[in-house]
């Protein structure tokens, strides 16, 4: 069997040519993310024009971005966008990368504000500001605050709220609820905390290891943010409000375990589009509002 030799990159080669250079070193689907990023075409165009020769630019541009997405650094850091429940979101390496298991979090957030007119929501450890900017976007009849305790991220957030011209959300530099007072004024209290246990492999993980620490890993046993949120969340969820988050896929029990021991109701746990329990609510108990 004749092997054929490696695709050599060169000046004016077409983007197709291009594409099948980078596909013998990244995934084809970031190899084209990373096409349209540099010659700032849509993947139609992509497609339609294939045999359009790269500029010298083009190619040396395109060839220093494969050769870092190869070091695992994630698409998003690369082209600066990440794209959750149809927004396009600005992302930076002082954010987590928005992950499409996300957007089912935000889909269960909807359902529990469903009838609660003018809902108040916390979305605590924002980010990018994907999770409240999602809640916001749909319900902007809503009133948000958005926290982080990074104000690197917060900057990126606040970028992300302006863009969207998403006026119903507050931004606030701190740790959960730390300086908001603990009054019952939320019907929702959302978030996707760092959870990943410090001894996990997959903290070095391709494009994870590229992601903010205090994002993915509370250094510890990956818990002790439920144990903090749940503490602070309490005395400020109105009666009926709920506690929504996300966490590992081996962490349900022990979620919903500190949500009965803090006195929510209703605890329930929702699975993943991979089939792993990922996500817990619980409700406030005092007031008549269902699920
Ligand atoms: N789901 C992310 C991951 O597996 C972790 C997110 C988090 O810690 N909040 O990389």
């Amino acid at each position: 069997m004749v092997r054929e030799a490696p695709l050599a990159m060169a000046a004016g080669l077409s983007r197709a040519a291009a594409l099948r250079w980078a596909r013998q070193s990244i995934d084809r689907l970031d190899a084209r993310r990373l096409l349209q990023h540099v010659t700032g075409c849509s993947a139609a165009d992509l497609l339609a024009y294939a045999e359009v020769p790269l500029s010298d630019e083009a190619v040396h541009a395109f060839k220093a971005l494969v050769a870092r997405r190869q070091q695992g650094e994630p698409v998003a850091y690369l082209t600066g966008v990440a794209g959750f429940y149809g927004d396009l979101l600005q992302v930076s390496p002082a954010v987590l990368v928005p992950r499409p298991e996300t957007e089912a979090l935000v889909r269960w957030a909807l359902t529990v504000l469903d009838g609660c007119p003018a809902p108040r929501v916390a979305d605590l450890g924002t980010g990018s500001g994907a999770i409240g900017l999602a809640l916001a976007g749909a319900r902007p009849d809503a009133v948000v605050l958005a926290v982080d305790v990074s104000p690197e991220a917060l900057a990126v957030a606040t970028r992300n709220r302006d863009r969207l011209t998403r006026h119903n959300v507050t931004l606030h530099c701190a740790s959960w609820f730390e300086g908001t007072p603990a009054e019952p004024a939320f019907d929702l209290v959302v978030s996707n905390p760092p959870y990943i246990n410090a001894a996990d492999p997959h903290l070095a993980g391709d494009g994870v290891r590229f992601e903010p620490k205090v994002a993915l890993t509370d250094g510890g046993d990956g818990l002790s943010a439920y144990t903090a949120i749940v503490a602070q969340a309490m005395p400020r969820l109105k009666p009926g409000g709920w506690l929504l988050v996300e966490h590992g896929h081996d962490q349900a029990e022990s979620v919903a375990a500190r949500w009965r021991a803090a006195g929510l109701v209703n605890v329930e746990s929702r699975q993943d589009l991979s089939g792993n329990p990922r996500m817990t609510a619980g409700q406030k108990p005092g007031a008549d509002r269902g699920a």
